[in-house]
């Protein structure tokens, strides 16, 4: 993630950024999910994409919110961090 000097954020700017979620950036196991497309909705900042046979998180877009590790229904997005 960038600011708009066009740096790299540090630990505590993601975390605010965050708003208070940090867990490290979130990946989905492809062994979990079903395929059900419903993180692709509510992802706020459309970081989520299908490939076709798999969904994708763009860690360059997600922004660490914490939406998709909080509410995928099959727990298959879970943080690195
Ligand atoms: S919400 Fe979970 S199970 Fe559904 S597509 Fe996304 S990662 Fe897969
Ligand atoms: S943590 Fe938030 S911004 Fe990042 S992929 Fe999940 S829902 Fe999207």
């Amino acid at each position: 993630m960038e600011n708009k000097n066009n740096t790299k954020l540090d630990d505590n700017q993601l975390k605010q950024a965050a708003g208070g979620y940090y867990g490290g950036f979130p990946y989905i196991d492809q062994w979990k999910c079903a395929r059900c497309g419903y993180c692709t909705t509510i992802c706020p900042a459309g970081a989520i994409t299908y490939d076709g046979s798999d969904y994708h998180i763009n860690q360059d877009e997600c922004f660490l919110c914490g939406k998709c590790v909080n509410d995928c229904v099959f727990d298959a997005i879970s943080s690195e961090g």
